[in-house]
């Protein structure tokens, strides 16, 4: 027998670990300790088979403690749950499922433990209703209550991606969801004129969504509100955040960090050498700020688990850290970001502008065009990237993940005017929904345009003109201050707008209003602005109307 690697949970960054070292070590002892009943599941794709898009349970279950034998010789030991660690003895103690107790030895031992979910100590979470969602056991639970109970309401504590697509499936199962969300907007890690354009554009009408309100009771058949109104919920999912499963870890003199998750070095080891911790119980560095976090996601799970594996077998691999890039599926509407939103960027001291552009995600003339909404955040000046989120249809996650490698390899802006992606018209448009990002965010780094998203950064004395069509304006109404002369008729009006003050132009979305910036300019006005993202996102960013 070679090494003996223990590895304690089987799922995203355990199963991972032990598939590595298997590949690395043909000759190594690899044991693998799962609490749950299974190993290596799909915990991503649990919302899709309580919602019914997923038919056949066992599509969930990836591998079993048989087939890693079978492919690997890795032993597997299910309802096995690792009581406590000695880092000095090299040694940890196991609990087996009758409740016997022993203790296993080791020479390098990984840390995969995962998160829970964070349920608020809040009256009635103990109910028989009140659930969450982290394996394959608590969707049984959720699946089994919705078969016998028959739940005609729901509500769901959280909207975040997990709390949407629970509020989704939920829906699929023909019960009425209201989502709950203490933040302002749902979603998050978004910023608010993305989230609430994708909330109020896209979820209209589908489930009830409150925000900026928490829950203060869980009743027998309703949740109570702090501000005291009652919510009919036959049964409550909780999805309030994640944290991390440290108490072992830190029990046993494992270092932690100020993030709450355990600290690691680049080559993912704990401050004990032998022991290396990955996925969500760790904390990591942000890409971009390089400050230390935690991003609770299988991608990082997964690398991290494969470079400890790396290096405990004899190699050389760095962890460099996440920039996070997540997405969401609600309904036939995706959402997602990646790198920093413009608040984070704020909130680490970054000199950071933005700009929303949207297109369709395929040529307009072939059948089934939708629109793809793009915000870009990106250092003044400079042009380099620091996030994207992207909001639509399909095509969503094709501009996210073009964005991601693109912040990933420190590009800047004019980069994505240059960048050259596949066209023909079934897949996009020949200046992709990103190169025209590009563009737009190019114009403002170089000054060329201006660019104003909130009613109080209003230039003083602006004259606010709304450049859309009077049947837009009807269905819409008008900002707050705004007149109206419809891009059409701009040039022949331009002796009622005054050259001696600031000229705000607006438009649905912002195509129209930097048409009519650039007749202005080319007509020696000096100090003019566009609304980048338009009427939509001046709305989102809570702009007054008249
Ligand atoms: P886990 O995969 O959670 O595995 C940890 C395992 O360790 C658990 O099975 C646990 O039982 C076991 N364990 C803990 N303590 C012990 C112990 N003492 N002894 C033995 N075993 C122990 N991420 C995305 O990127 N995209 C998504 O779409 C997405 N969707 C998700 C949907 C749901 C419903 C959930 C719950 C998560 C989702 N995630 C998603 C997050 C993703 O699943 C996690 O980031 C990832 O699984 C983390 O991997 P991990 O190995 O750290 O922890």
């Amino acid at each position: 027998m070679g090494k003996k690697y223990v590895i304690i949970g089987g799922v995203a960054g355990g199963a991972t670990a032990a598939a590595k070292i298997r590949r690395e070590d043909e000759k190594a002892e690899i044991v693998v300790f799962e609490r749950g009943p299974y190993v290596s599941f799909a915990n991503c794709g649990l919302p899709y088979y309580i919602g019914g898009d997923i038919k056949n349970r066992d599509d969930l279950l990836l591998m079993t403690p048989d087939s890693f034998w079978e492919k690997y010789r890795i032993q597997v030991h299910t309802q096995h749950e690792v009581l406590t660690i000695a880092p000095e003895k090299n040694k940890i103690k196991i609990k087996d499922p009758q409740g016997k107790e022993f203790a296993e030895s080791y020479d390098t031992l990984i840390l995969s433990q995962g998160a829970q979910p964070f349920l608020p100590p809040l009256p009635g979470i103990e109910m028989n209703h009140v659930m969450s969602l982290r394996n394959v056991p608590d969707m049984d639970r959720i699946t089994q209550f919705i078969s016998t109970k028959k739940p005609k309401t729901a509500v769901v504590v959280g909207g975040g991606f997990i709390g949407l697509e629970m509020a989704e499936a939920f829906h699929h199962c023909d019960i009425d969801v209201t989502v709950v969300e203490l933040m302002p907007h749902v979603l998050p890690p978004l910023d608010q004129d993305m989230a609430l354009l994708f909330t109020e554009t896209i979820l209209r009408n589908r489930f009830n969504i409150i925000t900026n309100t928490a829950v203060a009771e869980i009743k027998n058949n309703s949740v109570i509100l702090k501000d005291g109104t009652e919510i009919a919920a036959d049964i409550v999912l909780v999805s309030a955040g994640v944290k991390p499963e440290i108490e072992m870890a830190k029990a046993a003199g494992i270092t932690l960090g100020e993030s709450g998750g355990i600290k690691v070095n680049g080559q993912m080891q704990t401050n004990y050498p032998n022991v290396y911790a990955v996925g969500d119980a760790v904390e990591i560095k942000n890409r971009i700020t390089n400050q230390l976090t935690r991003i609770p996601l299988a991608g990082p799970a997964n690398r991290q688990g494969r470079i400890a594996a790396i290096n405990a077998t004899g190699g050389n691999a760095t962890y460099k850290g996440s920039i996070g890039t997540a997405i969401v599926k609600v309904f036939e509407q995706n959402a997602g970001m990646t790198g920093l939103s413009e608040k984070a960027a704020t909130k680490a001291g970054l000199d950071a502008i933005t700009s929303m552009t949207s297109g369709p995600n395929h040529a307009g003339y072939y059948p089934g065009a939708k629109t793809v909404i793009t915000k870009l955040v990106y250092e003044n000046k400079s042009g380099q990237l620091l996030g994207a989120q992207v909001i639509g249809g399909s095509g969503v996650d094709k501009r996210l993940d073009v964005l991601a490698t693109a912040i990933h390899a420190k590009m800047t802006v004019h980069d994505l005017e240059e960048i050259d992606l596949a066209y023909a018209p079934p897949f996009g448009s020949a200046n992709d929904p990103v190169n025209i990002a590009g563009f737009v965010a190019t114009h403002i780094v170089k000054g060329e345009v201006k660019d104003v998203q909130k009613q109080e950064d209003m230039p003083k004395e602006a004259q606010l003109i709304d450049v859309r069509n009077a049947s837009e304006i009807e269905t819409t109404g008008i900002l707050k201050g705004a007149i109206h002369i419809p891009l059409p008729q701009l040039r022949e009006n331009i002796s009622s707008i005054s050259p001696d003050k600031p000229v705000v132009f607006y438009c649905a979305k912002g195509l129209r209003g930097y048409l009519a910036l650039r007749i202005l300019k080319g007509n020696g006005f000096e100090d003019v602005t566009n609304i980048s993202g338009g009427f939509t996102r001046a709305i989102a960013n809570g702009w007054e109307l008249e």
